[in-house]
């Protein structure tokens, strides 16, 4: 098959969607790969990575559209990439469509077949090609909580670790899923004193299990969550409630009974974020200030660490990647029931139960 990859046009979006690892081993597998020039220099990747594999370089997107059976990317088609978009083409990216009505149109009207990264889905319940990101984001909220905190950027001018007779700075981390865990164990690493707060007993317990000497873990009720926040340095917002916006866990009044400077990182942002006092922010201006208490709320956290990100994003994207090259996207998602249910857009028709839903469309 021939796989191509054109340079994300997304504002601010540094990742590619094919890294030259991945590139190699599918040409490895005697698939053909053509690259948009400079679409990996955001990553770190020159063309000559690219070519050192036996990818080939093509000038522009039109040209990359025009020869590749199928398109693999990292964001959702842009106006002007579903425009290229033709019918029987194999588009492999993230999507996102249910609270966007107009690429879901056109995506429909291209008749082209569309598999979203975001509805993969693994044995476990997980979902293989989002978790990757959450790990990412889990790990750099630490990173950049600690530089929040600094007195420069409005902070309380705490050090995470503190030194040797002067305490560590308190984090809580509120949901402990992939983001929460990620996060804690990077705080914790950094020297801090963790709580993890969850309203899951199992995962509790996992953590328990597994972290119990590194951090601590806590139900999180009203009650806990206010408690713990009161006394932090530190909150990380990582709740993730399927399906739904983030609940709202403290409110522009409890704000107040945060300690002055303060810093709130809210990585649950892209679900609407779990302060009431949260709106989304952007790399280039990622804090403000809400009665002292300063936030971090950007949206897209990984791409602050593209190459990262994107070599984490390839290396789940990889084996599916391939199935899909080798075998074609028939066969691929009739052999893996979980690549199925990334099929949101097949000629012309919704394949998406939930997207339908979420848009009034038929499935
Ligand atoms: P996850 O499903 O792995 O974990 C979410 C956890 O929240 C679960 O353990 C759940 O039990 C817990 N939870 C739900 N309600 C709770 C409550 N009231 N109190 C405490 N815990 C509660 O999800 P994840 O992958 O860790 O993602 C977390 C959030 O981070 C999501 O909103 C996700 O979209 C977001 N995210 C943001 C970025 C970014 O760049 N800002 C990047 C990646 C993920």
């Amino acid at each position: 098959m021939k796989i191509g990859c054109p340079k994300e046009i997304k504002p601010q979006e540094f990742r590619v969607g094919i890294t030259p690892n991945a590139a190699q081993e599918a040409v490895g597998r005697g698939h053909s790969v053509v690259i948009e020039t400079s679409a990996g220099v955001g990553s770190g990747f020159s063309d000559e990575d690219y070519v050192a594999v036996g990818a080939s370089i093509l000038g522009t997107a039109e040209e990359v559209f025009a020869t590749a059976d199928m398109i693999v990317k990292v964001k959702e088609p842009q106006p002007v990439e579903r425009k290229m978009l033709r019918e029987g083409q194999l588009l492999f990216t993230y999507l996102h469509l249910a609270p966007d009505p107009a690429q879901t149109k056109d995506l429909l009207e291209s008749g082209a077949t569309c598999i979203a990264y975001e509805t993969v889905t693994d044995d476990r319940g997980g979902l293989p090609l989002l978790a990757p990101m959450s790990e990412v984001a889990g790990r750099l909220a630490p990173q950049v909580g600690a530089w929040t905190l600094q007195k420069a950027n409005g902070g309380r001018g705490v050090l995470m670790g503190g030194v040797p007779g002067v305490g560590p700075a308190r984090v809580v981390v509120i949901g402990g899923g992939v983001v929460g865990t990620h996060a804690a164990k990077v705080a914790a690493g950094m020297g801090a004193d963790v709580t993890v707060l969850d309203r899951s007993l199992p995962r509790l317990r996992y953590l328990d299990d597994v972290f119990g000497g590194l951090f601590k873990n806590q139900y999180s009720s009203a009650g806990s969550t206010i408690e713990l926040v009161r006394q932090a340095d530190l909150v990380i917002g990582a709740v993730l409630v399927h399906g739904a916006a983030a609940p709202k866990l403290i409110s522009r009044a409890q704000l107040s009974e945060m300690k002055p400077g303060a810093a709130i990182v809210d990585v649950a942002i892209d679900q609407g974020g779990c302060f009431e006092t949260s709106h989304a922010t952007t790399h280039q201006d990622p804090i403000y200030d809400v009665d002292g208490i300063m936030h971090y709320c950007v949206a897209n956290m990984p791409g602050a660490v593209a190459r990262t990100s994107t070599i984490a994003l390839g290396n789940a994207t990889l084996p599916f990647m391939l199935a899909l090259a080798t075998k074609g996207w028939k066969k691929a998602c009739a052999d893996d029931k979980h690549l199925l249910n990334g099929l949101n857009v097949h000629a012309g028709k919704l394949t998406y139960a939930a997207v339908g839903e979420a848009l009034g469309l038929e499935t």
